[in-house]
């Protein structure tokens, strides 16, 4: 199927080495070159066991365990507990670290990111008008480097997961390049196939998401990446016309038993989540994005249904919706936080996503003791694997998981040792920069606060991806 594509895989990955410099981003910005594509994803995830740690296992069976051990095999979480035996696995000093499931973005537009600083404060450099200018130039190179910079920034901070609403796919190569991108990365995603552009009515060409869903085996990277579809409600909700279209890709995705994301935002965001509901088209595999103030009825339909819910504050408080309160959305059964776009959201962070989240509830409700951090960090690994169904294979350090791991250094100056309460100091306290090891299926790809797997053809092909983009915003 693939070869009916216009330009095939391998024309496209020559076209962009034809991009590659030499250049290596430096220690100084926390990260290690690595030799490029020679290095990249395949390598056999191996045999480990962290040991002595404080094992957050966000698994209620488990709980939390002091000086405590995790044996992973072939990208499998084999055991957690004390004393593991642990034959010829490589051994990992824990002592001083937390250990905790990677973290789950349920929401995120990766392919913007090097947008990132083109954003201001005034009308006309918004996040909506430049991404709205720039994303009909976006070449297939371009995804390339949004996806890819945001998947290893991401990982760089313990994100192992990202739930990706691909909403630049102005065609098949524009697709192919950011799955490209996801596999070269380690990190694990799902592509949310989206419409060709997000600033017109173009459909999505749900004939070649058919093509990728039937070929999906030379695309899933073993495993690691998924597919969904990326929908969006027509501008005007009461187009008959225009809604049986979109009616017509939702099921389509239905059909294939492809995971579905909708926005709910912006004006008359009220409208679309009832329209949402008079439509039938809540269901499990719907993930609702945002819900901005959204009224208990909804909410209400929502878990009827059995949908997902993702929100997404620090975006959320950037665009101007209103302050997102984790105890008005509380009644919302399946639940996620997210990150929305490395760009938009300033930075490819949940653990600020986390923070901007208590602090926006324990400043609006005048209770200091409004939040919950376990429920708070459950919203970022278990609850969040969960609402975008993935509960069964990540989220927790549950055995029989894949191995999505994450460990924090708490010997770091701006973490101070010890602590007696986890999960509140990794929510307060706790940045990329604490993060000292990830791993992703079993895979080691942070070591020692170094990253391993960055491609070294990343800054030029990063800088030379601004050069032309900033061509169009004059
Ligand atoms: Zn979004």
């Amino acid at each position: 199927m693939r070869g009916l594509l216009p330009i095939t895989r391998r024309r496209l990955l020559g076209s962009m080495s034809a991009l590659a410099g030499t250049a290596v981003l430096s220690k100084a910005h926390g990260v290690h070159a690595a030799k490029g594509p020679a290095s990249s994803p395949s390598r056999v995830a191996g045999r480990w066991c962290i040991r002595n740690a404080t094992l957050l296992t966000m698994d209620p069976a488990h709980g939390t365990l002091r000086e405590a051990d995790i044996l992973v095999d072939s990208g499998e979480i084999k055991a957690v507990g004390h004393q593991l035996e642990a034959g010829d696995a490589e051994i990992i000093d824990g002592r001083h670290q937390i250990v905790m499931p990677g973290l789950v973005d349920t929401h995120n537009h990766m392919w913007q990111t090097q947008m990132r600083g083109m954003f201001g404060q005034t009308e006309q450099t918004l996040f909506f008008p430049v991404t709205q200018r720039l994303s009909d130039h976006f070449r297939p190179e371009d995804i390339w480097v949004g996806e890819y910079l945001a998947a290893m920034e991401n990982v760089r901070a313990g994100v192992t997961t990202s739930n990706d609403f691909f909403d630049c796919n102005r065609s098949p190569n524009h697709a192919a390049a950011a799955l490209e991108a996801l596999a070269h990365s380690p990190l694990r995603a799902r592509l949310l196939y989206g419409a060709q552009s997000k600033t017109t009515e173009k459909m999505t060409d749900i004939e070649h998401l058919a093509e990728l869903h039937d070929d999906w085996q030379n695309h899933g990277a073993g495993g690691r990446l998924s597919l969904g579809l990326a929908w969006r409600l027509p501008p005007d909700l009461e187009n008959r016309e225009a809604m049986a279209l979109k009616r017509r890709e939702y099921e389509t995705a239905r059909e294939m038993e492809l995971p579905i994301s909708v926005h709910v935002s912006g004006d008359g965001h009220h409208e679309m989540f009832q329209k949402l509901i008079d439509e039938g088209f809540l269901y499990p595999g719907l993930q609702v994005v945002h819900a901005t103030d959204a009224r208990d009825e909804h909410m209400q339909a929502l878990n009827d249904a059995g949908a997902s819910l993702s929100l997404t504050p620090v975006t959320e408080h950037r665009v101007s919706y209103g302050l997102t309160r984790l105890s008005h959305f509380a009644p919302v059964r399946r639940q996620g936080l997210g990150i929305d776009g490395n760009a938009l959201a300033g930075r490819g962070d949940m653990f600020g996503v986390m923070r901007t989240a208590a602090l926006t509830e324990l400043g609006a409700s005048g209770d200091q003791t409004s939040v919950d951090c376990m429920h708070l960090l459950s919203l970022a690994t278990s609850a969040a694997a969960e609402s975008i169904g993935m509960g069964d294979i990540i989220g927790s350090l549950t055995p029989g998981k894949r191995a999505d791991v994450i460990m924090i250094d708490t010997r770091q100056l701006d973490l101070g040792m010890v602590p007696q309460e986890p999960a509140a100091m990794l929510i307060f306290a706790a940045s990329a920069a604490s993060v000292s090891l990830v791993a992703v299926d079993g895979r080691i790809t942070k070591r020692d606060g170094q990253m391993l797997d960055l491609d070294d053809t990343l800054y030029e092909r990063t800088r030379s991806s601004i050069d032309y983009l900033n061509r169009f915003l004059d």
